[in-house]
């Protein structure tokens, strides 16, 4: 986008919207996010039923707008484990979840892809990671036919007990060794588990393959204690040219069983539009004044 100074392709999670996926709720999700200026439309299925696929494609298209698809695995679902029913089990939805998200016409199929998505009593094995890359490389591949990337989006320790710093994304994809496979940093995560977001982010590099923004407290974008500035000048200083997405979640929206995992118990936003069109505002000032911030340099020359 021109006006933006910047390529990146903006993104609203669903749960801004709506915490179902009705027809009713992916043609007004779709309607907002185009109408607050967004170029994308994070869908979020940690159901892939629940999808009207063809519906979904048809309004997204209306829109013009891209789409991507989120998700964790459940417990019967874990990649991670030693369990090769969960193992096989997992690789299904995986692969499923591609197939979905090929159909939906998705750029981005990310989340925690390669474990379940819950709190953990003990830590990761070698052979539970083992297994995870093995079957991630399958679904790797068959993402590349459709030219998906897949996001391993690196979260907080009650979350996750595999990937919880960039540095752990970074070693896992590599340990995949596919192109599509990517790190996903997210804000609210970084301030809980890196010591420095910014560094982490310079760090990952080339991995990087998809960028959640949000708050520490996962309201209002600027309202709580992230360093923006920091955070935005990491990412134009990376060359990061992926979709960057706000993520927002208050029980105004949220339902379960998303709302129990993640500890939704308040509301940190009653009006939806206002939070997304605040969120719109406020990354494109950021990204504009990060990009400035790297052309300073170039313009200190002594005469
Ligand atoms: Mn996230």
């Amino acid at each position: 986008m021109t006006d933006r100074l910047v390529p990146n392709k903006l993104g609203v999670h669903a749960f801004v919207w709506a915490a179902d996926w009705t027809r009713d709720d992916a043609t007004r999700a779709i309607a907002l996010t185009r109408e607050t200026g967004y170029d994308l439309l994070e869908v979020s299925a940690l159901d892939l039923g629940i999808i009207d696929v063809a519906h979904t494609r048809r309004e997204l298209e209306q829109h013009g707008l891209s789409a991507t698809i989120s998700f964790g695995l459940d417990a019967s679902c874990d990649i991670s484990s030693t369990d090769p029913e969960r193992i096989r089990a997992g690789e299904r939805f995986l692969m499923d979840a591609v197939s979905v998200g090929r159909d939906m016409g998705a750029t981005h199929l990310c989340g925690i892809l390669y474990s379940a998505f819950q709190k953990y009593a003990v830590p990761p094995t070698a052979d539970g990671v083992k297994n995870s890359v093995e079957v991630m490389r399958r679904v790797g591949e068959k993402a590349a036919e459709s030219n998906i990337i897949l996001g391993m989006e690196v979260v907080n320790r009650y979350e996750t007990n595999m990937l919880n710093t960039a540095a752990q994304g970074v070693e896992y994809c590599r340990r995949v060794g596919l192109p599509n496979v990517r790190v996903h940093l997210d804000v609210y995560h970084m301030n809980i588990e890196e010591s420095d977001p910014a560094r982490a982010i310079r760090e990952t590099g080339e991995y990087l393959g998809y960028f959640h923004t949000g708050e520490n407290h996962r309201g209002y974008m600027g309202s709580g204690q992230l360093d923006y500035q920091r955070i935005f000048r990491a990412l134009i200083e990376n060359g990061y040219a992926g979709p960057i997405t706000f993520e927002s979640f208050s029980s105004r929206v949220v339902g379960q069983p998303l709302e129990g995992i993640l500890g939704i118990w308040r509301n940190l936003w009653e009006d939806s539009r206002d939070l997304a069109s605040h969120a719109y505002a406020f990354t494109t000032a950021q990204l504009a004044s990060a990009a400035q911030s790297v052309r300073n340099a170039e313009r200190s020359v002594l005469v």
